[in-house]
């Protein structure tokens, strides 16, 4: 008496993609409710099971939804924005500033719906996310019907829905209890990576994932930069950092590990740790490309991920398998290096693995969710087909079909996809809405590109508004006479500083926008040493707004630390020129007649200039005090031996001729 069940698909080549990579050319799959009750060649199965439907899979191939083990799903709407830029600029010269703009559950929602669509017409059934509103990641996903990891953004700085790491940990919390009995959601916390939480966020987001026992999914290891960065701050690479902060307290989900050694590879099985490898991403933004044969050769559960759509730029997981397959191949020097099954097995079981959801899916066994897709393999790149080696079927999979051949897609027993139709999904609505966003996203960045003052802004640098200073230069051939005054009782010194200053400005082709001023201060202590470096920027105005004889007021619109390189900041902002001045600075803050003022005494280094430059400046608030200081300053310049006749009027930058321009 044969067994019901609700579906039976017959007639296919089944790959199950077990641990024994168990394939049946004639095949047959049954499938009840949300589950898979029996997997075998063709005549078995059908003989054992009478479904209430039957699908004659017409000799296509069946296989488990493949899993794209690390994504940000709703940044299909960022898709295209920004490109062919550094890590550091895309993100936060780009992706932040638009998402502190822009990102709330309604853009999360309409983004996921998307990528799900995307994702589904590319054979993907589950997918490990990260991202901000991930409740809204999780409505969207639950409504097409996919299974998801979602990983909800904790970050050490306000994000787009929580103004600080102790809002966002509250949120996190909130969102595993609403969500973790879902059937097609699994929710985690997602510290972003160590360089962007603090230790405290990591401790407390392991202490929430192994709470509510859910996986935590992060960023581990991306960069060169943050390695060395990690060794310099902490003095160990960032495994271990993350350990120290007992972050593999955790079922961890860890993506990239493009920069680890075979120690910290060690250290990650140890604490059955999954990896998402994301060759597109790794390789479009330089990273690297991560040791994944030595991940795989010591047991390690690799999956393999798209990571998010502005940086791929597309979800699809058949470039991604086909990639790995050949990195790890380039990089070995060794054609017999992941071969293609294997690397079919990343894109499915072992990332189902490494998401901590191989009970539920990634194989076709028995018992597991019925998550699967219906391949086309008889199209014209994928033809014609050879049975001599039975592995030949993994390496046509691998190297020559396309997400497109994609024809059926089965999730949790539900079908998201008939005959490349998209039943969960409504696409027109989508690209339509899509389309809205576009147009307002690219309003917002022109505006913005148009001002050196916005992108400054944009980037989080402007913390000191507007500030007016009179000020005075003037050539001296010699110190002794400054030194000799300064030493003086017409002056009190309240302060006395050396440094040297190293100096690059920004110039700009439309003069109005100012020009910017990135600075290293270097503090000198008696001996000459270096005791302290600063580097800050300035955004000064385009003109002088005033003159009271040699007396200039100028403004400067903006100072703020500077905490990127100044490699970003010449990338971020693209000054048509750039001028380098070097100096050898011997500050005061002295009071004349009751007066505070800065007194300068530079020597040029860069470029080179024989004798000393004195500056005389205080800062202002109205044009009568600019002019009263003005007096006063011109009495002091006399003093110290310069007359107003000697002041010049260019400054340092003036004096330097153009060292880069772009
Ligand atoms: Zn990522």
């Amino acid at each position: 008496m044969p067994l019901p069940c609700d579906l039976l698909l017959t007639n296919a080549i089944v790959l199950t993609m077990d641990e024994n990579f168990t394939l049946y050319p004639s095949g047959a799959v049954a499938i009840t409710g949300d589950s898979i009750v029996a997997v075998g060649a063709q005549e078995g199965v059908a003989n054992e099971y009478t479904a209430k439907q039957t699908l004659d899979c017409g000799g296509k191939v069946v296989m488990p939804g493949l899993v794209n083990a690390h994504t940000h799903a709703p940044m299909t709407l960022l898709r295209g924005l920004a490109d062919d830029l550094r890590l550091d600029v895309w993100l936060l010269g780009y992706m932040m500033p638009v998402e502190r703009e822009f990102v709330n559950p309604d853009f999360v929602r309409l983004g996921t719906g998307l990528a799900c669509a995307e994702m589904i017409r590319s054979g993907i059934t589950c997918f490990a996310d990260m991202y901000y509103f991930e409740s809204a990641v999780a409505e969207a996903t639950a409504a097409a019907g996919m299974r998801a990891l979602c990983g909800q953004t904790v970050l050490k700085f306000p994000t787009p829905d929580a103004g600080s790491y102790e809002d966002s940990l509250a949120l996190t919390r909130e969102f595993i209890i609403q969500w973790k009995d879902h059937p097609l959601i699994v929710p985690a916390p997602a510290p972003h990576a160590p360089f962007t939480c603090t230790p405290e966020i990591l401790q407390a987001c392991a202490a929430l994932a192994v709470e509510f026992d859910v996986p935590l999914h992060t960023h581990l290891s991306e960069t060169l930069f943050e390695v060395e960065n990690s060794r310099k701050e902490h003095g160990m690479p960032v495994i271990p950092w993350a350990k120290k902060q007992s972050l593999f307290d955790a079922k961890v989900l860890a993506a990239h590990c493009v920069h680890i050694d075979e120690g910290e590879i060690r250290a990650l099985k140890h604490a059955k740790a999954g990896v998402a490898h994301n060759p597109s991403s790794n390789l479009k933004l330089a990273s690297g490309v991560a040791p994944v044969s030595k991940m795989l050769e010591l047991g390690l559960n690799v999956g393999i991920g798209t990571d998010g759509p502005a940086s791929n730029n597309d979800l699809d997981m058949f470039t991604e398998v086909h990639l790995a397959a050949l990195l790890a191949k380039w990089m070995s020097g060794d054609p017999t290096t992941l071969p293609a099954r294997q690397a079919l097995a990343m894109g499915t079981r072992l990332g189902a693995h490494a998401l901590h959801l191989g009970h539920l899916t990634g194989s076709l066994t028995s018992g597991k969710r019925a998550d699967l897709i219906l391949v086309d393999n008889e199209r014209i790149h994928n033809s014609p087909k050879f049975t001599r080696d039975p592995d030949a079927v993994y390496a046509q999979f691998v190297y020559a079909t396309k997400s497109t051949d994609v024809t059926d897609v089965l999730c949790n027993g539900q079908w998201l996809m008939r005959d490349r139709k998209l039943l969960t999904v409504n696409e027109d609505e989508l690209l339509v809405a899509a389309r809205e966003y576009a147009k307002k996203i690219d309003v917002f960045l022109i505006q913005r590109e148009e001002s050196i003052l916005q992108k400054l802004i944009a980037i989080g640098g402007a913390v000191e508004e507007e500030s007016f200073e009179v000020q005075v230069k003037a050539q001296v051939d010699t110190e002794a006479q400054v030194l000799s005054v300064l030493n003086s009782e017409a002056l009190t010194i309240i302060r006395a500083r050396h440094y040297h200053e190293f100096d690059a400005y920004f110039l700009f082709d439309d003069p109005a926008q100012g020009r910017l001023r990135y600075r290293e201060d270097e503090f000198l202590n008696e001996k000459g040493k270096v005791t302290q470096v600063r580097a800050r920027l300035t955004l000064t105005g385009p003109s002088r707004e005033g003159e009271f004889g040699s007396v200039l007021l100028s403004r400067s619109r903006y100072i703020a630390p500077a905490t990127q390189s100044l490699r970003f900041y010449r990338e971020y902002f693209r000054p048509t020129a750039e001028r380098e001045v070097e100096k050898d600075r011997r500050r005061w803050l002295v009071t004349f007649k009751g007066v505070e003022f800065f007194v300068n005494l530079d020597r040029l280094l860069t470029p080179a200039r024989a004798g000393f430059y004195i500056e005389i400046k205080s800062r202002t608030w109205s044009r009568r005090d600019a002019r009263d200081k003005a007096a006063i300053i011109a009495e002091l310049l006399h003093l110290f031996g310069a007359s107003a006749d000697s002041a010049v009027q260019t400054d340092y930058v003036e004096l330097t001729t153009n060292t880069s321009q772009n």
